[in-house]
């Protein structure tokens, strides 16, 4: 078994490559949902809906989210009626969340509700919220504080991030089956994706980063940067919030207690001394992914150093 932990983006793509190079059954894939918004009246996840796509095969290549082809009548309708539209759901994508809320309404918890909608929609690896319990990562910035969405999509990430926090993270339990996984697995990546935003409330929740040190399975991470500098998005901000440096060494210096070899690309290759002195193994390889090829080149290069 396979377990992956993911946020969006760019983890999607590596979770693409692990599904074309393994049996899809073999993997599961835990998601962040410290993003989850309520838009509209409606429970809205994006980094799981964002993975159910991409394994579902629906997911719009060209945006890295929703569905491919969809259409935005009910939101240009929403904007008429004087709502705000500055999160943008699809015509298709919404059936999704109205499924989500109306089960999560019915008192089913969100790991179920995921369950439903991977089977209703062909997937057949296992994908998990971090916890069904509400999580929600809080920005401080000089305009106040911010949710996610509202710092990423509405704000364009452009305020200054001085501090962050998950809101709800204390009191909230691994879903069930991650815990489970992490313990039983054969391989553990951590995709990449943000180290603060996607990645570090998965780390957070309670009893995920113990299971991720005592597991016996070999933890791979994936830098999601390549010379201090993201390959999308604010990323490489926030790493002077997790209080180390943009960098490969600093990623190595947030993960080092879990994770057995950081995956960096060939460009950082001078930084491997400096993250094998925290006693982590490096590969040096191309760790950028913009075709599918990529992705299961990837995928296939950390299975066979991790077998
Ligand atoms: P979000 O949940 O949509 O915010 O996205 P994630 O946190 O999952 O992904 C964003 C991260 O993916 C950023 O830090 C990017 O640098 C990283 N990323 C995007 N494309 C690539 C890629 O091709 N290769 C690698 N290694 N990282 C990538």
């Amino acid at each position: 078994m396979i377990v992956l932990l993911t946020g969006g983006t760019g983890g999607a793509k590596l979770v693409l490559g692990f599904h074309e190079e393994t049996a899809p059954e073999d993997l599961v894939v835990v998601c962040n949902t410290a993003d989850d918004s309520v838009v509209h009246g409606l429970h809205v996840s994006p980094d799981v809906d964002t993975i159910v796509y991409t394994l579902a095969g629906l997911i719009d290549p060209a945006k890295g989210w929703g569905i491919r082809g969809d259409t935005f009548a009910v939101l240009d309708q929403l904007q008429r009626l004087g709502n705000e539209s500055w999160f943008r759901l699809g015509d298709r994508d919404i059936a999704t969340h109205l499924t989500r809320t109306r089960m999560l309404a019915q008192g089913q918890p969100l790991s179920l509700i995921t369950a439903t909608l991977c089977r209703e929609l062909g997937v057949s690896s296992a994908v998990l919220p971090m916890s069904d319990e509400r999580v929600e990562t809080r920005l401080s910035t000089p305009e106040g504080e911010l949710s996610f969405q509202e710092y990423f999509v509405k704000a364009r990430w452009q305020p200054e991030v001085l501090s962050l926090r998950y809101q709800g993270i204390e009191q909230c339990r691994p879903a069930p089956g991650v815990l489970e996984a992490i313990r039983g697995a054969d391989l553990v990546a951590v995709c990449p994706s943000n180290p603060a935003t996607s990645i570090g409330p998965i780390l957070a929740v309670p009893g995920i980063r113990e299971a991720l040190r005592e597991t016996s399975a070999r933890v791979a991470a994936v830098s999601p940067m390549v010379r201090g500098r993201s390959f999308s998005g604010p990323a490489h901000r926030f790493m002077a919030i997790l209080g180390v440096e943009a960098s490969v060494a600093g990623l190595a210096g947030a993960y080092r207690d879990f994770v057995d070899v950081l995956v960096i690309d060939t460009e950082d290759r001078d930084l491997q001394p400096a993250v094998e002195k925290l006693g982590i193994d490096v590969k040096a390889t191309s760790i950028r992914m913009d075709t599918l090829d990529d992705k299961r080149r990837l995928a296939r290069e950390i299975l066979r150093f991790s077998s």
